[in-house]
């Protein structure tokens, strides 16, 4: 048994899938995050679903303009995944550029006998629809920023897959010819508004989860940090170093936790403004991170305090390297006003906890200020 498939009942079936999962997609994913790329993603289903439903007019008076069109429409619609992936890594798109494609697809296609050829203009169209899908796939693979959704790849992948077919439908296009049956089964009407269909709903359904991961991310980031000094905030360090100190614990390898006050900082606000205040902050956390190792945590453990968890160091090579992030403070060369600070360095013994830890080190400091500031204390005992 052969299924035949008759295009114009697919293609008014697609019309219809594409604007039920377009009003959802727009009432679900949209107006709750007006992000930039999902109106765009919202705009290229509309303008492929409105042009393959003007394909539906091929065979009749109508084509002669319905047929350029709704190459023209169908173009426009992979031109807006161009511009939805390109706002996704935060790049605007001149609007010049939306029109250009366009208007390519409907001049080659309008001169190219559109009143009897249902595939006018085929070579341009093709080609155009193929190459867009490519540029929108390579935009979202070459985000170079830190942390890409994983999922971005993914909608990249089906762009690709897309672009891929178009361009193998235009190169046997060319080969064959549109009246080839090997042609019209793999690339005609029916295959691919079958392709068409299936895509489109995979990748509304992953832009729209797109959006929920990057946001996590974001999320997962702002719970985790200082929004001042981009340092583990005093929760995530603690969550971090306890998670070190059983593995620590584990390799029975030594480990010191350091407690940091800058010392009158008080004063500094008040001679110099809150402004200049946080500046030092944020130099001292530029400076301290210069001088870790990577598998040290750091973390703003409150207003002007700071704490240091060193995986595998001896009190006395903790001391060493906190020498040295003293003389950073203090050193000249850094944005704002002169400072000082006062360092309690404390042993995390193999089973401790890392409070307990953090708690001699702050008497540690306690002494330190005791003596004067400007210094590193090692814990007694
Ligand atoms: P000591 O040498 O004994 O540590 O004296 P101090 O003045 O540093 O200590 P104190 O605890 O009295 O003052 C800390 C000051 O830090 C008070 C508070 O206004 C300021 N502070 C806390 N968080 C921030 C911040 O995010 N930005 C700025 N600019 N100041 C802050
Ligand atoms: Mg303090
Ligand atoms: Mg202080």
């Amino acid at each position: 048994m052969t299924l035949e498939l008759d295009p114009a009942t697919l293609r008014v079936a697609l019309c219809l899938v594409l604007v039920t999962t377009l009003l959802l997609f727009y009432a679900v994913t949209y107006r709750i995050t007006r992000a930039a790329f999902v109106g765009h993603w919202c705009l290229a289903l509309l303008s492929i679903g409105g042009g393959t439903l003007l394909y539906v007019l091929n065979g009749t008076q109508a084509q002669r303009w319905a047929n350029p069109l709704g190459n023209a429409v169908v173009v426009l619609g992979v031109t807006f995944a161009v511009s939805g992936a390109r706002s996704l890594r935060g790049l605007r798109t001149p609007s010049w550029f939306l029109a250009v494609p366009p208007v390519a697809a409907l001049a080659a296609s309008w001169w190219d006998d559109a009143e009897t050829n249902v595939w006018s203009g085929a070579e341009v169209v093709l080609g155009l629809v193929g190459v867009l899908s490519w540029i929108a796939a390579a935009t979202l693979w070459t985000d170079r920023r830190g942390d890409v959704a994983r999922l971005q790849r993914v909608v990249g992948a089906a762009g690709a897959l897309f672009g891929t077919y178009y361009l193998l439908r235009l190169v046997f296009f060319v080969l064959l010819g549109p009246d080839d049956a090997f042609f019209r089964r793999t690339f005609g009407a029916v295959p691919t508004t079958l392709a068409i269909l299936v895509l489109l709903i995979a990748i509304t359904f992953t832009v729209a989860a797109l959006h929920t991961e990057q946001q996590t991310m974001d999320l997962q980031v702002r719970a985790s940090r200082d929004g001042l000094t981009g340092l583990l905030n005093r929760q995530e360090f603690l969550r971090l170093a306890e998670v070190e100190a059983r593995l620590l614990a584990r390799a029975r390898r030594p480990a010191a936790v350091v407690l940091v006050d800058i010392d009158h900082f008080k004063q500094v606000n008040d001679q110099h403004g809150h402004d200049a205040g946080d500046q030092v902050l944020r130099s001292f956390a530029t400076s301290s991170r210069q001088a870790l190792r990577s598998t040290d945590l750091l973390g703003r453990y409150g207003g002007e305090e700071f704490v240091f968890l060193l995986p595998g160091a001896s009190t006395a090579e903790a001391e060493h390297v906190m020498q040295d992030v003293r003389l950073h403070v203090t050193g000249a060369g850094h944005d704002g006003p002169p400072v000082t600070a006062s360092f309690g360095v404390a042993p995390l013994e193999p089973g401790e906890r890392v409070e307990e830890a953090i708690a001699a080190a702050d008497a540690a400091l306690y002494r330190a200020k005791a003596q004067g500031r400007d210094r590193v204390v090692v814990a007694e005992g």
